[in-house]
């Protein structure tokens, strides 16, 4: 006999925990299904994000970042250490237990909430409008009706034509964060965010890093200025990036102890290159196999994705899919976003997402993270706007934290001085930029950013002075 509930969510991931605890929060009778188990078998809710993205790439990029400062900057603070060694299994099971704490804190989430969590794999086998049937495969074998039904199945990583990630050698996001020791050399084809981000954590702890990027610049998205520092920096940190290369055939050696990689250069020169190991990081697709999309006609776009509307709806009456399923960035705090949104939808309420105010953070050292429009898009677009910008080098507190790389850069419409992006590359970006996202949510100007008070010394204060060239008139600068 199949329990019926107001809603059923597939998937764990932020899109999934989170759309089942607003529906609960809403009064749904909540069911959430995910098939994520850890090693010894234990059910993992939190999706790629919390197992193999998000969450231990910042535990390893933190790991990674003390053992460099240790060995490079802390005899200028006046701090001596003896002979610095790594200890690999620590930083990994610290890692590891890091992600449990995760895990852990989305099961008693959903207990708070009493949603009804199945760890197993779910799939739709039929029904009609109000009465989705869903069958959950594995250890936890249930079959469910959902009045409405939320997919939030994900991404997995895509892989190369004919070279399968076997995680030893060839490496997928999961292999990468978990390599058993430090590679002598590594090589990352894709310069995308989990590349340049999963290529840092090893080569601070001393790979020989090589990135091949297919396309002919840096950080295509990202604003100019600040890839073009962003490249000064990394190539200051000997992180070796190849842009325009055009990848070859790419075989594991005989013998298993290495990868070679052939590929032409941008100058058209043939270049033959040998890894230790292998991290392929080339994007992702969109993860519907074995979800029975088939057997209820759920729509696929062109490219795989869930086909949906501006408001996450697919083409079944009350069947919605949201996350890295759906099209749009592929982010953690997107799918969060679209999750409560559709939850409030099904309450009738009027969820959004404003996609022109989702930041975007790389967490290199330095971070990078922008909002809104960069200076290249304006000038596409022909908007007339002001820029202005304050480099970290001039900030009391970069300079008592012993990093002063970077810079702020508020860009604001030329008439109406309303902010129309920022960008930032400099310690703690991730964090700074929650003031431009509010700014431009609000839709304030860049004098607004410049009367308000920013405690001293704070790097936010750069973010303050930015503001201020926009209207040429930075104060210590
Ligand atoms: C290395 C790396 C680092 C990243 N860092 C960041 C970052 O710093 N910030 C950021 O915003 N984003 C980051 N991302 C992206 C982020 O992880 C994704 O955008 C996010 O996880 C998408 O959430 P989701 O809920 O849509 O899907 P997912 O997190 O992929 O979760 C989907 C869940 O559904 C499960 N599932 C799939 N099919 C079924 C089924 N049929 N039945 C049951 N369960 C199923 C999956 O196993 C998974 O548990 C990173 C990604 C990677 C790979």
């Amino acid at each position: 006999m199949a329990d019926t509930f107001d809603v059923v969510v597939i998937g764990a991931g932020p899109g999934g925990y989170t759309a089942a605890i607003r529906a609960a929060q809403l009064g749904f009778k909540t069911a959430c299904i995910d098939d994520w188990k850890t090693a010894d078998g234990k059910p993992a809710p939190g999706g790629t994000c919390t197992n193999v993205g998000c969450i231990p790439s910042k535990a390893l990029l933190q790991s990674s970042e003390h053992f460099e400062h240790a060995g490079h900057s802390f005899a200028d603070h006046g701090i001596k250490v003896g002979k610095l060694s790594l200890d690999l299994a620590q930083m990994l099971a610290r890692k590891d237990k890091v992600v449990r704490q995760n895990n852990d804190g989305i099961l008693y989430l959903f207990k708070k909430n009493k949603i009804s969590f199945f760890n197993g794999r779910g799939r739709f086998t039929g029904g009609k409008e109000q009465a989705w049937e869903i069958q959950v495969d594995g250890d936890a074998g249930a079959s469910l009706i959902g009045k409405q039904v939320i997919v939030a199945t994900g991404s997995e990583p895509r892989a190369l034509p004919g070279l399968a990630f076997d995680n030893r050698l060839v490496l997928d996001n999961a292999g990468a964060l978990a390599m058993p020791d430090v590679p002598k050399t590594l090589g990352v084809i894709g310069a995308g965010v989990v590349g340049l981000e999963m290529g840092s954590v090893w080569r601070r702890l001393g790979a020989r890093v090589t990135v091949l990027e297919a396309l002919p610049a840096l950080l295509g998205a990202v604003d100019q200025q600040v890839a073009k520092e962003a490249a000064k920096l990394f190539a200051k940190q000997e992180l070796a990036i190849e842009l325009g290369v055009k990848i070859g055939t790419v075989a594991v050696e005989k013998g298993g102890k290495g990868v070679s990689v052939d590929y032409v250069r941008a100058d058209g020169s043939a270049q033959s290159a040998r890894f230790d190991r292998l991290i392929v990081s080339i994007g992702r697709i969109a993860h519907t196999a074995a979800l029975g999309a088939e057997s209820v006609g759920l729509a696929l776009d062109e490219r795989g994705f869930v086909a949906v509307d501006e408001q996450c709806r697919t083409n079944l009456p009350g069947v919605w899919a949201i996350g890295d399923v759906v099209r749009g960035p592929m982010l953690a705090h997107k799918a969060e976003e679209e999750a409560v949104a559709v939850a409030e939808r099904m309450a009738g309420q009027h969820g959004h997402v404003d996609f022109n105010t989702i930041p975007w953070v790389i967490y290199t050292s330095p971070e990078i993270a922008w909002v809104g429009k960069s200076e290249q898009q304006l000038k596409a677009e022909g908007v007339n706007y002001k820029a202005g910008s304050f480099p970290f080098m001039a900030n009391g507190r970069a300079r008592a934290l012993g990093d002063t790389s970077g810079l702020v850069k508020i860009l604001a419409d030329a008439q109406t001085d309303r902010v129309l992006g920022m960008h930032i590359i400099g310690p703690m970006a991730s964090e700074l930029i929650a003031e431009g996202v509010m700014a431009m949510e609000f839709g304030a100007s860049s004098e607004d950013i410049a009367r308000i008070c920013h405690a001293h010394p704070t790097l936010s204060e750069a973010t303050k002075e930015a503001a201020l060239a926009v209207d040429k008139r930075a104060l210590n600068f």
